[in-house]
Formats: structure tokens, sequence, C-alpha cells
């Protein structure tokens, strides 16, 4: 297989003076961001590194529009580093409950232990102890000093790296490790001395907005004078797509089991892997389900009408779920709460991390009792 140049070239005619123009994207960046940039969201009235930070680690993954009201409860909860470090990780996972991706959060919560162990609470400035704190790669430890601190450091997010593969029309896939490194490159180049921090937010917010993957809106782009996609008129060529292999699918059942008071058995799941850390339903894969019930969880069940399937999807795999309403028969002496079982009262919800499809079938189970 013949290797793809990292660059595509074009025209003379159309390449324009690109070579001069190493500050031009700054300065225009800049200027177009004093007009139009996004200054009102709630973690880019602050210099406090520590709330810089949650908002990093929340917009990893997550939209905006989504992260707003998240972001609101978890520092009105935990305001400070301290606080975060003080809570329970039933907590953390809790007002994290529907973001998803949550070893985001498991991480925030084991780096603000370390933030207090390490450095007297203070959010490190240097860094190399950034990039140490658990959950925080090079760019976001790059944001989070130049959004704070002002210091100089480049960012290369989904974002970013959109912009600049197409501003600079580099073709090859962006997972590459030399596709990586020419855009940290460029990334680096173009980070200006001044105003670090608003070229930071600048390059965030031209990608979340105009340069967007889908449907980049060159006519307002402060940029597209020099940009080599856009002299293509072909921006949606960059970066290049990575090859998508069809995800795979996996099955499961949960079951609702219901004890004489009408609350459901919860079990909480292992602190890594999938959902790592929070409460869910009790699974089986077995298709005798009562047995299975009653060889893991120590319960007898009367099993009920299967609801229909769904399915919840990951960045890696599908999952299908059965949810299996069950009615537990006797008393549940044999199932004693302890700290990995709950007898859960759905009409009194407490603080707990629940998954997404968890919470759903709860408030479905809720509203059919
Ligand atoms: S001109 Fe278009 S493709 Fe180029 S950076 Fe601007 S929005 Fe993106």
């Amino acid at each position: 297989m013949g290797s793809i140049p990292i660059t595509r070239s074009i025209p003379r005619r159309a390449a324009g003076s690109h070579a001069m123009n190493r500050d031009t994207f700054s300065i225009r960046l800049l200027r177009w961001y004093d007009r139009h940039g996004r200054k009102t969201l709630p973690w880019k009235r602050t210099r406090d590194p520590y709330r810089i930070w949650v908002s990093e680690i929340m917009l990893q993954q997550t939209q905006v529009a989504t992260v707003i009201p998240y972001f609101a409860r978890f520092i009105a909860r935990f305001p400070d580093v301290r606080a975060l470090a003080r809570a329970r990780t039933d907590s953390v996972l809790h007002l994290w409950s529907g973001l998803g991706y949550y070893a985001r959060a498991r991480n925030l919560h084991q780096a603000a232990k370390q933030i207090v162990a390490e450095h007297g609470g203070k959010f490190p400035r240097d860094v190399e102890s950034v990039v140490r704190l658990p959950g925080v790669g090079r760019s976001t430890a790059g944001a989070i000093l130049a959004l704070a601190f002002g210091q100089r450091h480049a960012i290369l997010d989904g974002n970013v790296k959109r912009v600049l593969a197409r501003y600079h029309a580099v073709a090859a896939p962006p997972n590459r490790r030399e596709t990586e490194d020419k855009l940290w490159q460029l990334a680096e180049r173009h980070t200006p001395r001044a105003r670090v921090a608003d070229y930071t937010q600048a390059i965030m917010d031209l990608g979340a907005t105009l340069c967007t993957r889908a449907n980049p809106d060159c006519g307002h782009c402060p940029v597209r004078k020099n940009c080599r996609a856009y002299k293509l008129g072909t921006p949606q060529d960059f970066p290049a797509a990575a090859k998508r292999k069809a995800l795979p699918v996996k099955k499961t059942n949960m079951l609702l089991v219901r004890d004489g008071r009408g609350r459901v058995l919860l079990v909480k799941r292992p602190p890594a892997g999938l959902w790592g850390g929070l409460w869910g339903l009790p699974e089986c894969t077995d298709e005798n389900i009562r047995a299975c019930c009653r060889d893991h969880f120590g319960l007898d069940i009367h099993v009920q009408k299967p609801w229909p399937a769904f399915r919840h999807s990951f960045s890696h795999f599908h999952l299908d779920i059965t949810p299996i309403p069950a009615r537990l028969v006797g008393n549940c002496n044999g199932v004693m709460e302890h700290a990995d079982t709950v007898w859960y009262n759905v009409d009194r919800p407490d603080a707990r991390g629940l998954a997404a499809p968890v919470t759903q079938l709860l408030e479905r189970f809720r509203n059919t009792k």
C-alpha cells in the first residue's frame, strides 16, 4: 500500500502567500475572537484553574450545551479542589450520572486527592505536574495552563486538529503518529506569545462554531484567505476520515427485581471498566434467569414478561439490553444489604451514581408500579 502524503498540494495560484503568513493565523483569529468569541460560558468567566480543569474534563467527548448544567451542579456541590478530594466516590458519580465516560469522573476525583496530597490543595502550575494528574493529557494540560495562568502552551483537541488539518490541508488520517506529530508542530507554531489564553479559547471556538465537522461556514471564517482546504474547495475532506470498523454487538439481561415493599435491587459495579463504580441492575446473560439469579445473587425470583429490548451504544460496541422484571419470592433475608447491594426506593432516590439506561429503567419501573 502506498503511503498517503501528509499535506496535499494546491495549485500555485491558489496557494498565494501561505508561506509568509506564519503569524496571520493567530492575528486574524484573535481579532475575530474579540468580536465573536463565546465569552459568556460559565467556565470562561473565571481564571480559577480548578473550574477550568473541571470544564475541560467535562468537555472531552461531550457537547457544550450538555455540559453547562452538569458543570453548574458540580461546582455548586464541590466548589474547590479540597471539597472534591473529600467527597465520597458515590457523590461524584451521582453528579456525573448521564454524562457518560465515567472514567473521567473517577480520574477527576483521584486527581483532586493527588493535588491535596502532593501540592497542598493548590492546582500545580508546571506542565510536568499537570500531565501527571489522572485523566489529563498533553492537550488538556496545555489548555488549563494557558487559560488559567496565561502560560504559552499549544493545545490539540479534536476541534483544533480539524481546524489545523484544514488550514494546512493535512490529508493523512489524524490518528496516525506522524500526522499527530505534524499537527502538534503546527499547533506550537501558531500559538502566540501574547494573549495565549484568548488564542486558546479562540481556536477552540472556531472549531466548535464555524469550522465544524459536517458543515464548515467558510464564508464567515476569519482565516479563510489562507486556508488551503478552502482554496481546494473541499474542507470536508480534511482531516481524512479514519476507517471505521462495524461495532460489535453485545447482549445482556437487566433484572428489575422487586421486593415486597416495591424496592428494586441494585448492585455496585466493579470500580474499573464499563460504568465502573456506578450502581446498576443485576445482569444475567444465561438463558435460565431464575437459576442465574439464585446462583449469583442468592435470590429466589418469579420472572415476569420481559420489556422490549433496546440498544445503548458506546464508542467501541453496542449493548442490546433486555429488561426483565421479576418479583422476589418470600422475603429478602437471603440478600441483606451490604456495601455492594442495596434495595433501592425509586420514590425516594438518593445520591448515587447510575448509568443512563439504568436511570431510564428505574423511571419506567416507577411509572408502572
Ligand atoms: S476557511 Fe473553512 S475550512 Fe478553513 S479554517 Fe475556516 S471554516 Fe475551516
